[in-house]
């Protein structure tokens, strides 16, 4: 398990360069003025009610993500190379004297994490924590210094999930209905076939896809298409580097679709609330993490809390194959329910150069890199 990072380690020389490069792609310091108009409710009446103290209101704190690492698999390549440029941008962050939160963490609903806790004897709970915990042995390795990492097996998670979803749901934006399709079970997604190689093949696990027909929950994405083409329009920092941006253009120019948010032939999931039959969307319950994470453990977990303690965020770093959810659904979702939407996505391209390096010099012997998700 500890292989990829533990070679990760004996190569200082090209991390110190790589983690130097992706310091420099962070958000230049900001003067804090400008920030107000994107503001949550939340921050205009803190800075109202503090102009009458006398001590000037806590700036906004600096709030820096990595992806929650999928635990279907030991950590890999892919998540170290994500997490040791966060880190690194933390510290820049922390070194011009601003409040960093640095969340990581780990995300453990899901189909295929069921099917990999049962491949090695073990019930889901066990399987995840295991794994949750080799992510943080591998963090303590490479001295990484987040401040919150986050399960999304959590209890304070799950209630934040439910507040989400009941937000969501009385926006009007929640609808059920009949879906029939092509399913790659990997990526947790029903595929459109004009997308998919021979044989069906998802693009990204070369493997076919499955046809799946259920009754699920849906999220009225196609609501949003004005709304995202506005925000990408008002905020061309949004999505970053500017190839990718111009990527997330292209898909919200081809439509958008509404997705299914519930699975009914998955058990380990958070149920959805009213219905226990059916199961949270993976996708819809791990982008919550990113709130969850702030609050502290055992407190009386909310939503608005969560929001009140760190949000927006401002800056999810990601890697290029998970960018449709943080810089599509992510965005829509969080309008959805009356939330600001973070300040910038920041999708990585692979590490196909180092790690090719790497297996030359017999470092690295398995050629995939992990998928990475949330
Ligand atoms: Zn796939």
């Amino acid at each position: 398990a500890m292989a990829a990072g533990r070679a990760f380690f004996c190569a200082p020389s090209s991390i110190g360069a790589t983690a130097r490069r992706l310091a420099f792609a962070s958000p230049p310091a900001r003067p804090l003025a400008s920030a107000p108009h994107r503001r949550v409710r939340g921050r205009c009446c803190a800075s109202i009610s503090s102009s009458s103290d006398a001590s000037p209101p806590a700036p906004p704190p600096y709030v820096l993500t990595t992806p929650l690492y999928y635990v279907n698999a030991p950590p890999h390549m892919g998540s170290a190379y994500t997490t040791i440029a966060a880190d690194a941008v933390a510290r820049f962050q922390r070194l011009l004297e601003k409040r960093v939160i640095f969340i990581t963490g780990t995300d453990e609903h899901g189909e295929k994490i069921a099917t990999s806790a049962e491949a090695s004897g073990r019930n889901p709970k066990e399987h995840c924590d295991i794994i949750s915990n080799s992510y943080k042995m591998l963090w303590a390795d490479l001295d990484i210094e987040y401040d919150k990492f986050i399960r999304t097996t959590d209890p304070k998670h799950e209630a934040v999930v439910n507040d989400f979803y009941s937000r969501v749901l009385s926006s009007g934006d929640i609808y059920r209905a009949d879906y029939e399709g092509l399913y790659c079970v990997s990526c947790e997604e029903y595929k459109d076939e004009k997308e998919l190689g021979e044989n069906n093949c998802c693009p990204v696990h070369l493997k076919p896809c499955v046809p799946r027909k259920e009754d699920n929950y849906f999220f009225a994405l196609s609501k949003y298409q004005h709304k995202l083409e506005e925000l990408l329009t008002s905020n061309p920092n949004f999505v970053r580097p500017s190839h990718r941006l111009h990527e997330v253009e292209g898909w919200i120019k081809s439509g958008l679709r509404d997705f299914s948010i519930s699975r009914a032939s998955v058990e380990w999931g958070i149920p959805v609330p009213n219905d226990t039959k059916q199961t949270i969307y993976v996708w819809f319950d791990a982008l919550l993490g990113y709130l969850s994470a702030s609050l502290d453990d055992g407190e009386q977990a909310s939503l608005q809390q969560a929001v009140d303690r760190g949000w927006p965020a401002s800056l999810h770093l990601i890697g290029k194959d998970i960018l449709r959810f943080h810089a599509i659904y992510w965005p829509a979702m969080l309008m959805s329910a009356g939330i600001s939407v973070p300040d910038a996505v920041f999708g990585h391209g692979f590490l196909t150069k180092l790690l090719f390096i790497l297996q030359i010099l017999g470092w690295h012997e398995d050629g995939k890199i992990a998928r990475q998700h949330t």
